[in-house]
């Protein structure tokens, strides 16, 4: 079966969240995995090393460089990105089989990997993550202040760009409360009716 052929009728399960790096994004999801056991989150791949506190297999699946060449060449990842100096993917499988199962599925994905996922499977509900308001999500790029200008510079620029790409998502929350974007996000996607209102 093929995902296109049962997705339309069960309802848009496979939902992807997706927004500027600093807005928030794994915070989000870090409460969804804390207190929404229903919707089932991907596990990427990543060629990143873990970060403290990270488990492989919970976080990402942690592989080397030429393991992720093999999942590249065997077809084994619904969509893949380079972000930041690292290589990010989905394994498709896995994904197939929750939504096969009816199981509300969620990707925390880069933008890129969110038009990847617009182009095969475009019955996705693309979810973009936007700030409160720009002048917050500079104030998150710029952190604790211990960067050199120009880099800052180069991440405001990166920034600038990548909130642009919130007119190819189906819809925007706005992340002013973690729980209430999580509230929201869970609502949609466990609407058969996709009725939701969101504002
Ligand atoms: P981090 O290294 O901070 O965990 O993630 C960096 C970026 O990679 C984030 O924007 C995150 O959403 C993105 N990312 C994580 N997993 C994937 C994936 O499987 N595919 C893509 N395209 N991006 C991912």
């Amino acid at each position: 079966t093929k995902v296109g052929d049962f997705l339309p009728s069960e309802g848009r399960r496979l939902t992807v969240l997706s927004g500027p790096s600093g807005v928030g994004k794994s915070t989000v999801v870090a409460e969804i995995r804390r207190a929404h056991p229903e919707v089932w989150l991907s596990v990427s791949v990543t060629t990143r090393r873990p970060r403290p506190g990270e488990t492989n297999g919970v976080h990402y699946f942690f592989v080397d460089g030429e393991e992720f060449d093999r999942l590249v060449a065997a077809g084994e990842l619904l969509e893949w990105a380079e972000f930041a100096g690292n290589r990010y993917g989905t394994p498709r499988r896995a994904v197939m089989e929750k939504l096969e199962a009816g199981v509300p599925t969620l990707l925390e994905i880069d933008l890129e990997g969110a038009r990847q996922v617009r182009r095969s499977m475009p019955e996705a509900l693309l979810v973009f993550l936007a700030p409160p308001s720009w002048e917050e999500l500079e104030k998150r790029l710029r952190g604790r202040g211990t960067e050199p200008e120009d880099v800052i510079a180069r991440r405001l620029d990166a920034g600038r760009i990548e909130m642009a790409a919130e007119k190819e998502f189906d819809l925007t929350l706005v992340n002013t409360n973690v729980q209430d974007v999580c509230h929201r996000l869970i609502a949609l996607m466990t609407d058969p009716l996709g009725v939701t209102t969101t504002t």
